[in-house]
């Protein structure tokens, strides 16, 4: 399983310039690690969006509306990705809530993320991977493509003991751009305080927003293919892992 580790990323680049990038980033120290947050430091779980949005809903309207109310939101919110996936422009969940027409209340919103805690269950492996990196003095980084406010992921990551560990986090609902934006990977880069993208490793489960992404921007990327994400053929990662505690080893050969 552990085969499929791309040793040498130079042989399947195309172009001198793609070599001499290769050839020079492996003479480059890593500095910082930067992880993707769903599917990545957290395993990936299926969620269907239209029924949790009718249990969030559900105690907070009448019975006649319950359902009506998720479904706006479930089409703002869907419709809102899918800008974020052709334009690359972020957006936040008071947005989908605007474009819906639905009022956030706090009770509101505090039952939507109680809905998805079980959803966001950090990866068990996730904390002894990260402590072993920041042993070895590399800096700790999270670039989420997300709608979320950074409230809502710290308090996640502070339930499951890793908010800490993490040196940066960028979320995306706080910057103009998403991923594969070249500008998200800036962002993150700036907020971890490491100027040379070579000298940075980008650990995600999406070929396209976190893989061709990452590589776009100069960095070393991983891919951890756990979830069911499209596929994106031109990424072609630096490393594939199945499982985060396999990352010091490749980091190791580096
Ligand atoms: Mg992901």
């Amino acid at each position: 399983m552990h085969d499929s580790q791309c040793d040498d990323p130079r042989g399947i680049r195309e172009g001198a310039t793609g070599i001499q990038a290769a050839s020079r980033m492996l003479n480059v120290a890593v500095q910082a690690v930067i992880f993707d947050w769903g599917g990545t430091l957290t395993p990936w779980h299926a969620v269907d969006h239209e029924v949790l949005w009718r249990d969030v809903c559900t105690p907070h309207f009448p019975a006649g509306q319950a359902a009506g109310v998720a479904a706006a939101i479930r089409t703002a919110e869907h419709e809102l990705w899918a800008e974020t996936g052709t334009a690359h422009t972020s957006a936040t969940l008071a947005q989908v809530m605007e474009r819906a027409g639905v009022e956030p209340t706090d009770a509101l919103l505090a039952g939507y993320f109680e809905t998805w805690d079980p959803h966001t269950l950090t990866d068990p492996e996730a904390a002894p991977l990260l402590r072993e990196l920041r042993e070895r003095g590399l800096r700790i980084g999270v670039l989420s493509n997300t709608m979320w406010p950074r409230s809502a992921h710290e308090r996640v990551f502070s339930r499951d003991e890793i908010l800490d560990l993490i040196d940066a986090a960028v979320y995306t609902s706080e910057i103009p751009w998403a991923k594969p934006h070249p500008e998200a990977f800036r962002a993150v880069m700036a907020a971890v305080g490491v100027d040379d993208p070579a000298a940075c490793v980008f650990v995600g489960d999406r070929p396209y927003d976190d893989i061709h992404g990452a590589k776009s921007a100069g960095m070393r990327a991983v891919l951890i293919p756990n979830s069911d994400v499209p596929p994106f053929d031109e990424a072609v990662p630096d490393a594939v892992i199945t499982r985060l505690s396999e990352l010091p080893a490749l980091l190791d050969r580096w």
